[in-house]
């Protein structure tokens, strides 16, 4: 059985976390959207807030689990047994960081593989944080998030009146 997780912030989850998620469920026992606590990063989202929202999105999807975690992340592969780190990749920008981060991951967890997904082509664009920035601009972003995602981003007091 070959469990995967999917390690990152989603704050919040994105239509292209969601792609990545889906696709790498059809290769996985199990997939579990892994999120971190304590990213550094301006977290817009409590993490409960996070769990809740990414639950929501994978709720029809039997092969994902989303589950939070405050360790290192090899410590929470190794916890869930995970053998493999999913990352999803999107154009030029997020290579240099991701190749880091697999490199550092494999001396941390020898035999912990890193597997990236190249982002669709619809969702190259979109990051959790432009989606807070178009939002809180009045940008339309009904087709990046699910509706509850744009309903949470409106209750914290951003996005389309
Ligand atoms: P971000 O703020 O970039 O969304 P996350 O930590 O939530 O940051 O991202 C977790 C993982 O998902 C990273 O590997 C990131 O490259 C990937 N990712 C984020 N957005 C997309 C997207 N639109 N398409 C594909 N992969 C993505």
């Amino acid at each position: 059985m070959i469990i995967a997780l999917y390690p990152g912030s989603f704050d919040p989850i994105t239509n292209g976390h969601l792609d990545i998620a889906t696709r790498a469920s059809k290769l996985f026992d199990k997939t579990v959207i892994g999120i971190f606590a304590t990213p550094e990063k301006n977290l817009m989202f409590s993490l409960e807030e996070r769990v809740v929202l990414a639950k929501k999105a994978v709720a029809h999807l039997p092969k994902i689990e989303v589950m939070p975690y405050t360790t290192i992340t090899v410590d929470f592969a190794k916890e869930i047994k995970a053998q493999v780190l999913v990352r999803g990749l999107r154009m030029i920008g997020d290579f240099e960081w991701e190749f880091e981060m697999a490199m550092m991951n494999q001396m941390l967890s020898p035999g912990l593989e890193t597997v990236c997904f190249m982002a669709s082509q619809e969702y190259q664009f979109l990051s959790a944080s432009l989606i807070k920035e178009v939002a809180g601009l009045g940008g339309d972003i009904t087709d990046l998030v699910p509706s509850y995602v744009a309903e949470a981003l409106k209750k914290k007091g951003i996005g389309k009146k």
